[in-house]
């Protein structure tokens, strides 16, 4: 018998397939990959659609046979199909720099997917200091869903919201919560890791590797590991995309291709708090552009 799944997990040439029983259930396989993909040289990533074939369902054991064509593939994890980033900082421990911040965001959003961006440990920072932020992140062209893993008793309906029916990667700095939330949105997280763990003989703990976990309230979500700096090598257009201070105003700057940096006339020039901050960005995007272009 042949389903369709979702991968995942994976690691080496094993694969944890997640397949849809009903509405509400869902059975994992552990699968291989079909000869042929290999032969295609058809890479199988976490987030993947499959088909499995070969099916022992009282083994729960498949092999891949087909992948579905992705919406989109991150790497560093290699990740498919993701619906939205979920990133996440802490208003405090650690103090919410605003130019790392910004790195994130332009990472996440030079993916071209759409960006959710939490702030977590309210319970650290008095009210007045939270809605300082929260207008400040307003005029960068963002509304953060503000929450405290720690203090929360239900986490806030629009949080939950957002990760109903979707695949979503939890990004973002160490120390700001990540492993605390996801843990309190998957309760069996410890369960579920130490079955697929066992299975694919390596422990939640000691792996760099991606791997969705199913929430309660449908969807899947996926934790990366924490990187503080992330790389921005993106494109020039593509970094004015980044930003929604840029993005959100067509029609302010009159000119094609502009940089909104020295070009006289330019509407975008200098009206708004990250347009230092764009314009480091341009000079570190600009300067990795010529070292590509100067590469023998
Ligand atoms: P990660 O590195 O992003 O996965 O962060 P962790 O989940 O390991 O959390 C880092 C530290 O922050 C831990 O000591 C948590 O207990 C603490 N923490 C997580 N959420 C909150 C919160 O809402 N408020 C406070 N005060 N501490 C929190």
């Amino acid at each position: 018998s042949s389903a369709t799944g979702t991968v995942v997990a994976c690691q080496a040439n094993y694969y944890q397939v997640r397949v849809p029983v009903g509405k509400h259930q869902s059975i994992y396989f552990l699968c291989t990959r079909r000869a042929r993909l290999k032969k295609l040289g058809q890479q199988v990533v976490v987030g993947d659609e499959v088909v499995v074939e070969e099916m022992d369902w009282q083994d729960r054991r498949g092999a891949i046979a087909t992948v579905s064509p992705r919406t989109n593939l991150l790497d560093r994890p290699p990740i498919s199909n993701v619906d939205q980033i979920l990133l996440i900082f802490a208003l405090a421990e650690p103090v919410l720099e605003p130019n790392q911040l910004s790195r994130f965001l332009v990472k996440a959003e030079s993916t071209n997917i759409p960006v959710t961006l939490c702030l977590n440990k309210r319970d650290l920072l008095a009210e007045s200091a939270i809605e300082q932020w929260k207008t400040r992140l307003f005029h960068w062209g963002y509304e953060p869903l503000v929450i405290s893993v720690r203090d929360d008793k239900a986490l806030p309906t629009a949080l939950l919201e957002t990760l109903r029916g979707r695949v979503s990667v939890v990004a973002g700095p160490s120390g700001v919560g990540k492993s605390s939330l996801l843990n309190r949105l998957v309760p069996d997280v410890d369960a579920r890791t130490n079955t697929v763990s066992g299975k694919l003989g390596r422990g939640r703990h000691t792996t760099r590797h991606v791997e969705l976990f199913e929430l309660p309230t449908g969807g899947l979500l996926a934790d990366t590991p924490g990187f503080n700096q992330p790389d921005v090598t993106c494109n020039v257009e593509t970094l004015m995309q980044c930003f929604p201070e840029i993005r959100q105003r067509p029609g302010h700057c009159q000119f094609n291709n502009c940089l909104h940096r020295d070009e006289p006339g330019c509407g975008i020039r200098g009206t708004w708090e990250r347009y230092d901050y764009y314009l480091a960005l341009l000079d570190e995007v600009l300067q990795h552009q010529q070292q590509l272009e100067h590469r023998p």
